[in-house]
């Protein structure tokens, strides 16, 4: 007997719509594989629908106090707390990641409602008195109008928070597309807006594959983009973008090492290692997935992270006591065993092998064990290429200076983490190394809401990081005023450009 599954449609002024697309996708519970809804998936003229509600809104919302703005922010932060184990329970269905992880993955969103509450402060600009004549000068921050966020599957709540926030606060419409694989977040949280008394229109979201994206990109009101994903699509919506005069930050995909320095403490670097490389089942763009071992300290660091690997405990994400829960889909489950095979084909030394691992009464779960390899060489796939799986790659370096010449060589650059006991080495490490986010005997680096979250080199398109400052400068436009009033115009017309003083 089939059974009837929710259709997870799009938000738009408003209202949920069904738009006018014929087209569907089912979306799983990774860890029984069965259907747990179906997301509409959206046609061009539902993304135009979208843009002219947002539009419209952004009209009357852009001349909204900023104190007004703020308090429906307020509002916004006890709704999430309030909801917070229903939006946890909603990420772990369509996700997979234990329940307590999914938890976690609303405080950081909450962490970024909570600054964007200080809007006001936050839009406060400078002010030059008496430039000359009479003549004052000062900024504004001023909103761009319509903006648009497209979003990837391993944080369906906490990513749409690093953009809605702050580009609503700072007085934008805000257009959301989630990833098709984990959609239901979108809809609480549009639901959560207008509960705290966000105008229609302000916040919609539109479902939907590249056909949405595309529509996004493409269309002429919609002034800025903020993409969170992989590489290849970050390069593409970056350069399609700017192509048509757009502003973007386009956050692209990881490969992040861990150091773990001769004079380090084994123990607390082995522990940050579990939890980093198989947390999420690695499906975390600060994941750690390759283990720096430096000089002799590569023997014990191994012979520790073996038993560990072996016992996690992996199981449906809500049990209370499960450490792992299942990959995201089939798909993936099959690209990252096709990633173990390659190690194990290129000569990589596979001391886990967590495929073929089955959970009793989960049997068509997308689940896998941690893998760990030793022995893994930089020329090799599974060192060079993003998995985004359970497994931890151990590449053996003889000192500080070829970890740091190979974690530079690498393309990407986004978090990374050294464990010494030496300060020396830490401060040189933070300064030299080619990454975005640095951890000092912390695994992972995840800045707080107002220090900005953002890589470097293929981790990162675009010149603004992600929330904090960097997020109400890049949700804004700047403009200079200079002013004089007419009791201070010196009579007659003035042909020499006008300087302060005499020179
Ligand atoms: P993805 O690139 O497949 O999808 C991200 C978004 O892009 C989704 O909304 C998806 O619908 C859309 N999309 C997919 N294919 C597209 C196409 N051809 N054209 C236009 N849009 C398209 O990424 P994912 O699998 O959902 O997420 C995992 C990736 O995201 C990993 O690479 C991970 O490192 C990265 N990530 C990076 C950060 C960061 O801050 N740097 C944070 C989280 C995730």
């Amino acid at each position: 007997m089939s059974q009837t599954v929710e259709t997870i449609m799009h938000f738009i002024n408003g209202k949920r719509s069904a738009g006018n697309s014929q087209r569907q996708q089912d979306v799983y519970n990774p860890a029984t594989g069965a259907v747990s809804g179906r997301v509409l998936l959206a046609s061009d003229e539902d993304v135009q629908a979208a843009v002219a509600a947002a539009k419209q809104a952004a009209l009357s919302w852009m001349e909204t106090a900023p104190l007004k703005r703020a308090r429906i922010m307020f509002k916004f932060k006890e709704l999430i707390e309030k909801h917070h184990d229903e939006l946890a329970a909603a990420i772990t269905r369509e996700h997979g990641k234990v329940f307590s992880d999914a938890k976690g993955e609303v405080v950081r969103g909450l962490e970024i409602v909570e600054f964007a509450c200080g809007v006001p402060q936050l839009l406060k600009t400078q002010f030059t008195d008496n430039i000359g004549g009479g003549i004052d000068n000062w900024q504004l921050r001023q909103p761009l109008g319509v903006v648009a966020g497209i979003t990837p599957f391993n944080f369906p709540f906490m990513v749409p928070m690093w953009m809605a926030p702050l580009a609503i606060a700072c007085g934008n419409a805000f257009i959301l597309k989630p990833s098709e694989r984990d959609p239901s977040c979108s809809l609480m949280i549009a639901d959560m807006f207008q509960q705290a008394g966000l105008p229609d229109g302000v916040f919609n979201v539109v479902q939907g594959d590249k056909v949405a994206v595309d529509g996004l990109l493409q269309h002429p009101d919609v002034r800025a983009l903020s993409f969170v994903g992989s590489t290849p699509i970050a390069e593409y919506i970056y350069s399609e973008a700017c192509k048509r005069g757009k502003r973007a930050q386009a956050l692209g995909g990881a490969k992040n090492h861990l150091v773990v320095m001769p004079d380090a403490n084994l123990e607390q670097a082995v522990d940050a290692l579990i939890g980093a490389a198989y947390g999420s089942a690695g499906e975390r763009c600060m994941a750690i997935s390759v283990a720096v071992a430096v000089g002799d300290s590569a023997d014990a660091l191994v012979q520790a992270l073996v038993p560990r690997v072996k016992a996690l405990v992996v199981k449906n994400g809500m049990e209370a006591d499960a450490e792992m829960g299942p990959v995201v889909t089939a798909a993936h489950k099959a690209k990252i065993v096709s990633y173990i095979e390659d190690g194990v084909a290129a000569g990589a030394e596979l001391l886990v092998d967590g495929r073929g691992l089955s959970v009793p009464g989960h049997e068509n779960g997308y689940f896998l064990g941690g893998s760990l390899f030793d022995h893994v060489k930089p020329e090799m796939r599974i060192y060079r290429e993003e998995i985004f799986g359970p497994v931890l790659c151990v590449v053996r370096v003889p000192d500080f200076e070829s970890a740091l010449a190979l974690i530079n060589a690498h393309e990407y650059g986004n978090g990374v983490s050294i464990f010494t006991a030496d300060g020396g080495a830490a401060r040189e490490f933070s300064r030299r190394v080619q990454v975005g986010m640095v951890g000092v005997n912390v695994p992972i680096p995840v800045p707080m809401a107002w220090h900005s979250f953002g890589g470097w080199k293929r981790s990162l398109f675009g010149d603004h990081h992600a929330y904090g400052e960097e997020a109400v400068r890049f949700y804004t436009q700047y403009k200079s005023v200079m002013q004089r009033w007419p009791d201070s115009i010196a009579k007659g017309a003035q042909f020499t450009m006008p300087v302060a003083g005499k020179h």
